[in-house]
């Protein structure tokens, strides 16, 4: 066995193994190089996925020919002047990425340091290096990688298809561009551009969230929750989507520490945990957090792609993330995204060869009233539907509609973002009026979230409001779920709900939680028992309140399939417009609908 040192060239191409993955590592590794040498505009160019070229070109300070020489050697980097890693402020400090990348490609790079006679031209082919010779170009630095992997075979076969490696490509830019919206991207490959960037303008939080709208899409602008907010010297800011613009997947959801895209578990984490309370498990909301925070609180030299890091204190960032989170949605109150109704909009859109619908989706709709989708789109096809005497009938029957009349009219105010009910179709729906537009409410959604967070704030506060029965009310079931209910009785009173054993087999109803109004308490109870043999033992009824109080809801005067009167419509519309989160149901599913005017009208061609 003999003990030798590895040429240069194999030690570059040990450390592309980690830094340079895929084509895209490469750009972004190049695209940070051009944001830390001060560019104000950045252009890509990407050929089958960046395998046979791909290339950075950029405006910034630009290198000499003997910097350009230095930088594709090993460990050689302008960025740390003073060795300290515990004050690292550029994206890139490992000076790493240039020789990396020379040793596995056939690489050139041009550049031009302003104000000099010329600009220089070094190449390097599978890590060998040319001399610097003069060149031609204006100004900035401008990097072209052909034939990425050529020296590293077996790394060449785990490369996906050109699409699939296109896509990790503008992924990496995009997630540079957003920390950056004063610098202007493009990207295309040789037919066409894939991605055009203007640079933001504007004071910084107003060019971000452009920047963030033009990359998200999704009408993310318009539907997104400022953050601000500091402790202990850490500033955390950017967007958050309202939780009914949610998406299947966490691919829109993006994290920066001090200017540098990161992907944290701890992080991402902490989202999860502050949107919680409304979404179901499986949806998730987009948002883009920006992290400032000291250089020294944080480690950036984790691996060699720089995509992680360390905090000293990761506890503290992680309850900055939830309260401040916490705190934007609960002041966003009843606001439901605007992409709700632009979905039922597009619901409506008249459709053609449709089919007659009543017999299917009217009966299905009442028997499951609180279903998201209110089958705009069957009532849009129905009124296209020439209609028999037949179907006449049968809409006279199915269309339950409440009018609210005399003296519960009450005129519009603006006041009122969620206007003023105008009438109650299918027992179900609360049709409201406002300046410029209809409100329509799922009467039992609603009241659910409305109870959820009564009683939340109840728990948190002085209790929740509970209402005295002039005559206790007696359920009879069998005995192991009176047992099971009798068991949790303390925690149901402090729920709002007082009940005592009744001999064996019965429970009797005190009080009620004065939130659900008039109520049926047998049908409560029995369900309550059914839920608790369900309800994980070890966890208090307060952790499970969003089950809890949905069951309760189920119960109260306000749930679907009830007639309100006009009162009872408004008092609801009131109570939302004050109540925190109350624009979406305990799994992010809306629980109004709201359309312009100038939107209807568009419909019927008015405009
Ligand atoms: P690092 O970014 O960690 O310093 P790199 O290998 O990526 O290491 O780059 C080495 C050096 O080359 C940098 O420190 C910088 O001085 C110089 N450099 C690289 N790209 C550019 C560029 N686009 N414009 C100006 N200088 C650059
Ligand atoms: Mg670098």
């Amino acid at each position: 066995m003999t003990i030798r040192l590895l040429p240069s060239t194999t030690v570059n191409r040990i450390a592309a193994g980690e830094v340079v993955e895929r084509p895209a590592s490469a750009i972004k590794e190049l695209v940070e190089n051009s944001i830390d040498a001060g560019a104000k505009r950045i252009d890509v160019i990407i050929r089958d996925g960046g395998r046979t070229f791909l290339s950075v070109s950029d405006d910034g300070s630009g290198m000499s020919a003997e910097d350009l020489s230095l930088a594709v050697e090993r460990h050689a980097t302008s960025k740390l002047p003073n060795d300290d890693l515990e004050n690292i402020r550029t994206l890139g400090f490992r000076g790493e990425a240039l020789p990396s990348i020379g040793s596995v490609s056939r690489m050139t790079m041009t550049s031009r340091v302003q104000d000099s006679e010329s600009a220089w031209m070094i190449s390097l082919e599978g890590g060998e290096k040319s001399e610097p010779i003069p060149a031609a170009l204006s100004h900035g630095t401008t990097i072209e990688v052909r034939d990425l992997f050529y020296a590293t075979p077996a790394r060449l076969k785990f490369l996906k298809s050109p699409k699939t490696e296109n896509a990790h490509a503008l992924d990496a830019i995009k997630r540079l561009a957003m920390a950056h919206p004063d610098i202007a991207f493009t990207v295309g490959d040789t037919a066409r551009t894939m991605l055009k960037l203007p640079q933001a303008q504007g004071d910084f939080l107003s060019a971000r969230l452009d920047r963030l709208d033009a990359i998200m899409g999704n009408a993310f602008a318009a539907n997104a929750l400022p953050i601000d907010a500091e402790r202990e010297g850490i500033h955390l800011s950017g967007h958050i989507g309202l939780p009914t613009l949610n998406r299947g997947n966490a691919a829109l959801q993006f994290l920066f520490v001090n200017g540098r895209p990161v992907k944290d578990k701890l992080l991402f984490g902490a989202v999860r945990g502050a949107y919680r309370d409304f979404l179901a498990h499986s949806r998730h909301p987009l948002l883009a957090l920006f992290i400032d925070i000291p250089s020294d609180s944080l480690d950036v030299n984790v691996h060699p792609a720089k995509t992680e890091v360390r905090f000293k204190d990761a506890g503290l960032v992680r309850g900055l993330i939830v309260s401040a989170l916490r705190h934007a949605l609960a002041e966003a109150g009843h606001r439901a995204s605007t992409t709700v109704s632009d979905q039922a909009l597009g619901a409506m859109r008249p459709h053609t060869g449709a089919t007659p619908m009543y017999q299917a989706s009217y009966g299905g709709n009442q028997n499951r009233p609180g279903a998201p989708s209110f089958g705009l789109h069957e009532a849009a096809r129905a009124f296209q539907t020439p209609l028999g005497t037949d179907s006449l009938n049968h809409l006279d029957t199915a269309l339950s509609v409440q009018h609210v009349s005399g003296k519960n009219i009450q005129e519009v105010s603006g006041d009122w973002p969620l206007g003023v009910a105008r009438a109650q179709l299918h027992e179900t729906y609360i049709v409201a009026q406002t300046d410029d537009g209809i409100v329509i409410v799922d009467q039992h959604a609603a009241h659910e979230r409305l109870v959820y967070e009564d009683m939340k704030k109840g728990l948190e506060e002085d209790g929740i409001k509970r209402q005295g029965l002039l005559i206790p009310e007696v359920v009879e079931m069998d005995e192991a779920a009176a047992d099971r209910i009798a068991a949790r009785a303390d925690e149901l009173a402090e729920l709002g709900l007082v009940i005592e054993a009744f001999g064996t087999g019965a429970i009797v109803v005190r009080e009620t939680p004065a939130m659900l109004g008039e109520i049926d308490i047998q049908g409560l109870i029995k369900d309550l028992a059914d839920d608790l043999a369900e309800c994980d033992e070890a966890l208090s009824l307060k952790e499970q309140l969003a089950h809890v109080s949905g069951t309760m809801a189920c119960h109260g005067s306000v749930r679907a399939g009830r007639r309100l009167n006009g009162d009872e419509m408004n008092a609801l519309l009131r109570q939302m417009e004050i109540t925190p989160h109350s624009g979406q149901c305990n799994h992010g599913r809306p629980t109004y609908v709201e359309l312009k005017l100038a939107d209807i009208e568009k419909l019927f061609g008015r405009r």
